[in-house]
C-alpha cells in the first residue's frame, strides 16, 4: 500500500529544511524484527535547529511518531500515516564524558553510551552495554535490566539520569528534569509527543578495568539467556506486579508456539521471533495469543512491553 505524497507540501510550508523527507519510506530494515510497512513520510533532522524548525511548521493535524533502532517496537504491515522522526546517529549520536557526566545525543547507541562512560572511568552505566537501542527509546521506555543471578550488573535509566533536551510538537525545544520525566517500570509520563534530543547521565568514577570487567558480565549474560541474534524485540510484556512474564508464558504452555512465521523462543519465552518470513501481524497475532492463554491458565493480564505502531493492512 502506497500513502499520498505530501512531502512537496511540507517542504514548502518549511522552506530551508535540511533534513531528509521522503514519501513512502520503507521502515522494516530499520526494525530488528524486520517487518511493517512504509511511513507516509519519514524525516531525518539535520540536527535539533533543524528538528524544531520542521515541527513549528509542520501542520498540527499530521501525527508524529519517532522511532530510535526500533528494537522494541512493531511496525504494523499497514504503515504508519504522517510523519515518522528517524534521528540519525550522524547529528545525534555522539557520547561526550565531562567530569562525572556523559553527555549522548538520542542516536547514541546505548552500547556507546556504556563505552564513552567507560573510557572516561566513570561505572553506574555498565548494563547499557547489553541493551541494543538508543538514547531516545532508553528515555521513553526507562531502559534498565534486572539479574535474578547477579546485581552487580543491573541499573534502569532512571538512576543515572540527570536531564534531557527535547523538541515539542510545536518546535519548541525544552529541558527536562527527573521529575519531568516521571519515570516508572519501563515507561516515562513525560508527555508523548516530545522527540528526545540528548540526555546527561552521571556516573560513579571508578578503575576503567573493573568497570569493563562489569560489561563483559553484561554481555555474557545477556549471550546465555537471550535471543541477541534473531529478529525479535526483546521483552514482548512487562512483568505483572508480582510476577514474571516468561514464568507465566512457559506455565501456560507457550514456549516454542507459532502463528504462521512467528514463534514464541524456546530460550526466552519472554521473546518473540520473526523466523524469516513473519508479517507484523503474525507478531502482533502470536503475542494476543500468549495474553489469551496466561490470562485462561493463571488469570494474570500480561501488558505489553513492545510499542505497535501504525495500521493493520
Ligand atoms: C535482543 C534485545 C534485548 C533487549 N534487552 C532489553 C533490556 O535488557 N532492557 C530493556 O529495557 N530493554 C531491552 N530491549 C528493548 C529495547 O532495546 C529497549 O526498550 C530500548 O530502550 C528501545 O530503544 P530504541 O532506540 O530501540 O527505541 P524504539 O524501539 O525505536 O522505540 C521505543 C519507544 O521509544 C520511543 N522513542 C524512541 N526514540 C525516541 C526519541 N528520540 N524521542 C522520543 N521517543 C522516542 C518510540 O516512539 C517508542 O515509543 C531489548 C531488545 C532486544 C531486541
Amino acid at each position: 500500500m502506497n500513502f499520498v505524497d505530501l512531502t512537496n507540501d511540507i517542504r514548502a510550508l518549511a522552506p530551508g529544511l535540511r533534513g531528509r523527507l521522503e514519501a513512502n519510506a520503507q521502515l522494516a530494515p530499520y526494525t530488528w524484527f524486520r517487518v511493517g510497512g512504509p511511513a507516509q513520510m519519514l524525516f531525518t533532522p539535520h540536527d535539533e535547529q533543524d528538528l524544531a524548525h520542521f515541527l513549528a511548521h509542520l501542520p498540527p493535524e499530521v501525527p508524529v511518531t519517532t522511532i530510535g533502532a526500533a528494537s522494541n517496537m512493531i511496525v504494523r504491515d499497514g504503515g504508519v500515516p504522517g510523519v515518522v522522526i528517524r534521528l540519525s546517529p550522524k547529528g545525534f549520536g555522539d557520547a561526550v564524558a565531562a567530569g562525572d557526566l556523559v553527555t549522548a545525543g538520542a542516536a547514541c547507541l546505548d552500547k556507546k553510551l556504556a563505552n564513552a562512560a567507560a573510557a572516561a572511568s566513570l561505572g553506574g552505566l555498565e548494563f547499557y552495554y547489553g541493551i541494543p537501542g538508543m538514547v531516545g527509546g532508553a528515555l521513553r521506555m526507562n531502559a534498565g535490566t534486572r539479574s535474578n543471578t547477579n546485581p552487580e550488573i543491573e541499573g534502569e535509566t532512571r538512576d543515572r539520569f540527570v536531564s534531557a533536551r527535547a523538541v515539542k510538537r510545536n518546535g519548541r525545544i525544552v529541558t527536562l528534569t527527573a521529575d519531568d520525566m516521571a519515570f516508572t517500570y519501563r515507561h516515562s509520563g513525560a508527555p508523548d509527543d516530545l522527540v528526545f534530543t540528548s540526555a546527561a547521565f552521571r556516573g560513579v568514577p571508578g578503575e576503567e578495568g573493573a568497570i569493563r570487567a562489569k560489561m563483559a558480565k553484561v554481555q555474557e549474560h545477556r549471550e546465555r539467556d537471550q535471543e541477541t541474534r534473531a529478529k525479535t524485540g526483546g521483552s514482548t510484556f512487562k512483568n505483572p506486579p508480582g510476577h514474571s512474564a516468561w514464568r507465566l508464558i512457559d506455565a501456560a504452555g507457550c514456549r516454542g508456539l507459532t502463528l504462521g512465521g512467528a514463534q514464541v523462543s524456546e530460550k526466552h519465552c519472554n521473546f518473540l521471533l520473526n523466523l524469516g518470513e513473519a508479517t507484523a501481524a503474525d507478531i502482533e497475532e502470536l503475542g494476543e495469543e500468549v495474553r489469551r492463554r496466561v490470562m485462561a491458565q493463571s488469570g494474570v493480564e500480561l501488558d505489553w512491553e513492545i510499542k505497535r505502531i501504525g495500521v493493520k493492512a
